[in-house]
């Protein structure tokens, strides 16, 4: 058996006013690091917002961590890092104090959360300038105080919205860095939300790409870049028992093989690269053109962010 899902959805919406924001999404995350893709507007934020029980769904289920979104917040909060899109603090007051409220807000007992908190600002790097008001702090600065915040209390999941933005290359790299230790050496599940292809690919093994509220696609990074369980087309050569005999050996390995114009042949099904290569070699046919058709990684967030999305409905 597969570990149970980290975040499993069922028919969620969220409207706001007669507008749909986001949904129906029924949805599985598996443990680990998962990149939540899409431009403007998809509904990133307001996703992860549900998930927190910061903004209540219009309709539909779902759970974080097995604890019920809608009837669980507390508990879930307990478990659950956030770093939110916008700046919540407080100019005049220190990182090690904004840190400390924080983790007696997720729960921990004073004392623990002092702790805690020079823990987490050790790590994030903001170990000389903690006593100094947030207020005077630069923008990377501010940023890795938000990311102290959202671990203090050592949360199982970390509920990521777009962490990367607004800073420069190197406190970029820093922050990524950060977050991939989170998530690979302290062993967190993540979600990380970006409209940052680049982004998700560094930090993230799992994807789920939103647009107009939707889910366009998903799955592993690896298997997406590879369109494994796509389509192919294929050209090949031979006589014609040879041909035949390619033919079902793909058939018995569960791959389809439609005829194109032009004499290409479309193969859809598992594992089509190795399938294909050991039904060529098993035949004898000469295997000349093997051209993935089913979109690349690239090509499915490029058409999440290049046109204007389709009204998810609601409207
Ligand atoms: P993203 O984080 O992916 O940019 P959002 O979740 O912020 O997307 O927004 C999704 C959609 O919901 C957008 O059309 C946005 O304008 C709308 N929206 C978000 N928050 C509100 C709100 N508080 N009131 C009305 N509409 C909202
Ligand atoms: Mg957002």
């Amino acid at each position: 058996m597969s570990a149970p899902p980290v975040i499993a959805l069922d028919r969620l919406t969220k409207d706001y006013g007669q507008r749909r924001a986001l949904g129906p999404l029924t949805l599985e995350v598996p443990a680990g690091r998962v990149g939540l893709l899409g431009p403007n507007g998809a509904g990133k934020s307001t996703l992860i917002k549900c998930l927190l029980g910061l903004v209540r769904p219009t309709s539909g289920r779902g759970t974080v961590l097995g604890f019920d979104i809608a009837r669980r917040p507390l508990a879930l909060r307990e478990r659950v890092g956030y770093f939110p899109e916008v700046d919540c603090h407080v100019p005049d007051v220190s990182a090690a104090e904004l840190v400390t409220l924080m983790g007696e807000l997720a729960g921990l007992p004073r004392p623990d959360a002092i702790r805690r908190a020079h823990e987490v600002l050790d790590y994030v790097g903001l170990a000389e300038e903690r006593y100094r008001p947030v207020g005077g702090y630069s923008a990377g600065m501010r940023q890795r105080v938000k990311l102290a915040q959202a671990i203090v209390h050592d949360p199982e999941l970390l509920l990521l919205d777009e962490p990367t933005n607004a800073l420069d290359p190197v406190s970029r790299e820093r922050m990524l860095e950060l977050i991939r230790d989170l998530g690979e050496r302290r062993g967190m599940s993540i979600v990380y939300s970006s409209h940052l292809l680049s982004d998700v690919e560094r930090v993230c093994d799992h994807v789920v790409i939103l647009r107009g509220g939707a889910v366009i696609a998903q799955g592993r990074l690896a298997d997406l870049r590879r369109g494994e369980g796509g389509a192919v087309d294929a050209r090949v050569a031979g006589p014609a028992e040879a041909l035949a005999a390619f033919r079902a050996r793909l058939a018995a390995a569960g791959v389809a093989a439609d005829d194109q114009q032009g004499g290409a042949v479309r193969l859809t099904g598992p594992d089509l690269s190795r399938v294909t290569l050991e039904a060529a070699r098993e035949a004898g046919v000469q295997l000349r053109a093997f051209r993935p058709v089913r979109a690349t990684l690239e090509d499915v967030f490029m058409e999440a962010v290049a046109a204007p999305a389709a009204p998810a409905g609601g409207g």
